[in-house]
């Protein structure tokens, strides 16, 4: 889904003149770093929406033809850098016309927020005064004040690029009440809770091995017995790692061995499209899972976890996630066997995950 970062023109792109009127070229002042900055967001993903209240314009105070030059050099000077706003949305009129599109109010920008295709989350409106940051907040999304000194645009370049990946989850049904938070980009913050000692210790070997962050709270039926909580902990694992993916730009693919003592766990793991269009394998276009277990799983149970609960849970998180899967593994110890399966799941894991670059890792230009 596409992320948008608005942007306040005056005194955030340009410098504001004393007199608050870009009114001619040499009035023309770039705010310091505010071309690498917008390229180095624009290659990260996001795409620009120019936002500005121009009191007056058109009027004897403010002449369009003193507004259009400067305005143009600031924009043509922009696009000559490779900076392209998608729209350049502008409300001329004074604040005591009351007209419904002056910044904070959301005429400007009611065709954005009529369409539900892009990502409220991951946007932002960057501008230099409360009224911008009003702007943000009446539009339903992360709100970043601009200031030279304390919060320049080098800052906010870093801040919005080094963003964390996270989501949380939550699924609330008779048989589980289950949260699941995510945090893809730093490891070391994990919690369980889903009243099965051994699951909580293999959901910390994905964690762990993932190198992510994972929070899982599960009050499960577990007087009746263990497949719902264990199938919807998978649901919804695989939910929230996709809600945290977002637009998946820059992402790894992998796959991967991993012995471990007497057993030997083989993961392939590849993430597919959530809308179902093939993007690598011979699949014809769903999430899809091979178990090859060569031997069986060599006893019922490994602490209160069932053998048959270990590829359920897999294939419910692969379904959820839009994952192709596939997991194989050899005959031994059935902790082992399992610990294995979870653990090589984290090392393929890690690697999808992994983000370098910015480019979207498919020829058909979709994820
Ligand atoms: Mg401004
Ligand atoms: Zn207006």
């Amino acid at each position: 889904m596409k992320k948008y970062l608005f942007i306040d023109r005056d005194g955030t792109l340009a410098a504001e003149p004393e007199d608050e009127q870009i009114d001619s070229c040499d009035k023309v002042v770039f705010e310091p770093m505010v071309i690498p900055a917008l390229l180095k967001l624009q290659d990260f993903g996001y795409s620009l929406v120019m936002v500005s209240n121009q009191d007056g314009l058109g009027t004897p105070s403010f002449p369009l033809e003193n507004f259009n030059k400067p305005h143009r050099l600031i924009v043509d000077t922009l696009e000559s850098q490779g900076i392209i706003f998608e729209q350049i949305l502008i409300c001329p009129h004074k604040s005591e016309e009351q007209c419904e599109c002056r910044k904070p109010k959301l005429g400007l920008v009611l065709p954005y927020l009529k369409d539900l295709n892009w990502d409220r989350e991951h946007s932002c409106f960057i501008g230099d005064r409360q009224g911008d940051v009003q702007m943000g907040k009446n539009m339903g999304i992360t709100p970043i004040l601009y200031d030279r000194q304390k919060h320049g645009w080098a800052m906010i370049a870093d801040e919005l690029t080094s963003a964390h990946r996270t989501a949380t989850v939550e699924r609330n049904t008779r048989e589980t009440q289950i949260k699941v938070t995510v945090d893809l980009d730093s490891p070391g913050h994990s919690r369980f809770d889903t009243g099965m000692g051994f699951f909580d210790h293999m959901l910390d070997q994905i964690a762990t091995h993932g190198g992510i962050s994972l929070e899982v709270t599960c009050k499960g039926d577990l007087e009746v017995d263990e497949h719902h909580s264990i199938e919807d902990t998978g649901i919804c694992l695989g939910q929230a790692i996709l809600k945290a993916l977002g637009d998946k730009r820059g992402i790894g693919r992998f796959g991967f061995t991993l012995p471990m003592d007497e057993v030997y766990a083989q993961v392939f793991a590849e993430n597919l499209d959530d809308d179902g269009v093939t993007v690598a394998l011979d699949i014809s276009g769903r999430p899809h899972v091979e178990f090859d277990f060569d031997a069986e799983f060599t006893r019922d149970k490994a602490g209160e976890m069932p053998a048959q609960m270990v590829p359920h849970f897999f294939e419910s998180l692969a379904v959820a996630l839009g994952l192709t899967l596939h997991m194989k593994v050899t005959s031994g110890n059935c902790h082992h066997q399992i610990e294995a399966l979870f653990k090589a799941f984290g090392r393929a894991l890690r690697t999808a995950l992994s983000r370098r670059g910015n480019e979207l890792p498919s020829s058909k230009g979709k994820l």
